[in-house]
Formats: C-alpha cells, sequence, structure tokens
C-alpha cells in the first residue's frame, strides 16, 4: 500500500505524492459524494469483495486521476 486516506487525512509513503495525491483526493471526493465516510466504506470494501482492488469502479475512477 502506498497511500491512505481516513476522511480528510491522506497518508502517502514519501516519495509517491505525485502520482496517489490526485488518487487519494479522489477518494475523498467520492466518499463527499456518498454523503459520509460509512457510506463510502460500505460501497468500497463491497467493490473489493466483489471486483478485487484492480477492478472495483471506485479504485478505476480514482486511479483515472493519476498523472501520466
Ligand atoms: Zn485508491
Amino acid at each position: 500500500m502506498v497511500g491512505l486516506t481516513l476522511g480528510y487525512g491522506i497518508y502517502i509513503v514519501d516519495g509517491h505524492q505525485t502520482r496517489f495525491v490526485p488518487h487519494e483526493l479522489r477518494h475523498v471526493h467520492q466518499f463527499e459524494r456518498l454523503g459520509s465516510i460509512k457510506s463510502f466504506l460500505n460501497l468500497y470494501l463491497q467493490q473489493l469483495l466483489e471486483c478485487g482492488y484492480e477492478k472495483a469502479p471506485l479504485e478505476i475512477e480514482a486511479r483515472e486521476y493519476e498523472p501520466g
């Protein structure tokens, strides 16, 4: 794991900020859009279980905001 977002707290392994700040900010947008962190986590974890990390729609959306 390189990045983790908990509410408005974004934690990124040093040296990976350029790629992962936009990715993690998209997760912030997602939980705001869904109305709460609880709603986000319910959907996010459901997608991880059903689709796996690579194919989870919320992850695909966040990756679209990574540069390059
Ligand atoms: Zn992500």
